[in-house]
């Protein structure tokens, strides 16, 4: 495995690679790297002949200026974990490398499944995710790139922006990996205290509620068991609770002939998690 700061380097290596006919996988993230990432890079190992991770903590997706300063770094144990997979390529760019002419984002219409959860309580957030993975892809010019689907709304931006784009690209959403309590896992439960993470399984708990909820009980009565257990817990303080439709990410008020999935994000202290599930 091999690890590349310069996008030159990058470069040097694809053009070869598919110079040759090989396929290439990407795998981007923001390293702190665990078992869940690893699953999306060891999916990448499996269909291509070349996988690059990236990791990049992109400042222009975070809209609070603490949350990028305590990102959790832990580049040894990353690239230990990358090697472990079977990984060909780890991209570590830095910031002037990915932002030669400052960070500055890029305005996007995604066509309004941006609007809802995280675009609305993290203004600028997936103008920050569409230019930087707009850039990876410019860079690696990859044949697949693997997103996993505990950012799910993340995914459907990522599926638009190679749509309106006209990246060919086939983007491959991945299951969420979780913990044996059933916290989905983040490299943002490390800054959670042994206490805190263990209170973290109540996220899941609502989530698997809703979903055994959903065939017998309306969506309103749903939110109302579920936002009421929240407000009734002493330490989750909760963002949002939205059952949405799976394709366009509006929030639904009543059941239909469609894929549905629940939405949440809570904070724990100063800890924000999001998860999803689907209901049907
Ligand atoms: P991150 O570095 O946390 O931004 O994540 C990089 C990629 O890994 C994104 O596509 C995430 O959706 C995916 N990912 C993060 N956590 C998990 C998880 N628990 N299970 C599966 N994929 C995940």
């Amino acid at each position: 495995m091999e690890v590349l700061e310069s996008i030159k380097s990058v470069r040097e290596v694809v053009v070869q690679a598919q110079s040759k006919g090989l396929k290439i996988g990407l795998t981007p993230t923001m390293g702190a790297l665990h078992e869940g990432h690893v699953s999306l890079v060891s999916r990448s190992v499996q269909e291509n002949e070349i996988s690059v991770c990236s990791i990049f903590v992109n400042p222009t997706q975070f809209n609070n200026s603490d949350d990028f300063k305590h990102y959790p770094k832990t580049l040894d144990n990353d690239l230990k974990m990358l090697k472990n997979a079977g990984c060909d390529y780890v991209f570590v760019p830095s910031v002037r490398e990915m932002y030669p002419e400052g960070q500055v984002s890029k305005s996007y219409d995604f066509g309004g499944i941006e609007v809802a959860m995280e675009g609305k309580f993290r203004p600028g957030h997936f103008d920050g995710v569409g230019t930087i993975v707009s850039r990876l892809f410019d860079i690696v010019t990859p044949d697949r790139a693997y997103f996993g689907e505990k950012d799910y709304q993340q995914l459907l931006i990522i599926k638009k922006l190679a749509e309106i784009c006209n990246y060919p690209i086939s983007i491959v959403g991945c299951d969420i990996l979780r913990e044996s309590s059933g916290v989905a896992m983040s490299p943002r439960n490390l800054r959670l205290s042994k206490s805190e993470f263990n209170q973290a399984s109540f996220v899941y708990e609502q989530l698997t509620l809703a979903k055994n909820l959903y065939t017998t009980h309306s969506l309103e009565e749903i939110n109302t068991i579920v936002k009421g257990n929240f407000m009734n817990h002493p330490v989750i303080e909760l963002e949002y609770f939205v059952i949405a439709d799976s394709v366009t990410m509006n929030e639904l008020v009543q059941k239909g002939d469609f894929l549905v999935r629940a939405f949440v994000s809570a904070f724990i202290g100063e800890v924000r998690l999001i998860d999803n599930m689907a209901l049907n």
